[in-house]
């Protein structure tokens, strides 16, 4: 996947704000954050989208729920977060390889 940017900052090879990482995901802050704290859970193989992901990927996809909390602790959004995951073109994806958005802080987020 020599050109997907997700790829990229999980190898190291382009900078990226990076927040958490094991041997699997890494997080990172995303560039245009929506909210005062913005940040990604990402897994480091390539996976396109949530609607690419089988059965094969149920530890990798819990893991990486489970993270969310913690880490959205660790960034001090004590008081709770919204995650966000587009799926393909229709649900607004834009980098096709699958990230889990967290984010919160400041003022409440608009009901969805
Ligand atoms: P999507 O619409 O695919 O769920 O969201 C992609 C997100 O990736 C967007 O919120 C966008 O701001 C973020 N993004 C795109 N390119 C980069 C990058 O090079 N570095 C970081 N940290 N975030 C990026
Ligand atoms: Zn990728």
């Amino acid at each position: 996947m020599g050109d997907c940017i997700f790829c990229k900052i999980a190898k190291g090879e382009m900078p990226g704000n990076k927040l958490y990482e094991d041997d699997e995901v890494i997080a990172f802050h995303d560039i245009h954050p929506i909210a005062p704290v913005h940040f990604m859970l990402v897994p480091k193989a390539h996976i396109s989208s949530l609607a690419n992901c089988d059965s094969s990927h149920a530890g990798l996809l819990g893991r990486m729920l489970l993270l969310a909390p913690e880490l959205a602790r660790k960034q001090g959004l004590d008081s709770g977060f919204r995650t966000m995951i587009n799926t393909g073109k229709g649900g607004g994806q834009e980098v096709f390889h699958l990230h889990i958005h967290v984010f919160g802080g400041g003022s409440s987020l608009p009901r969805t």
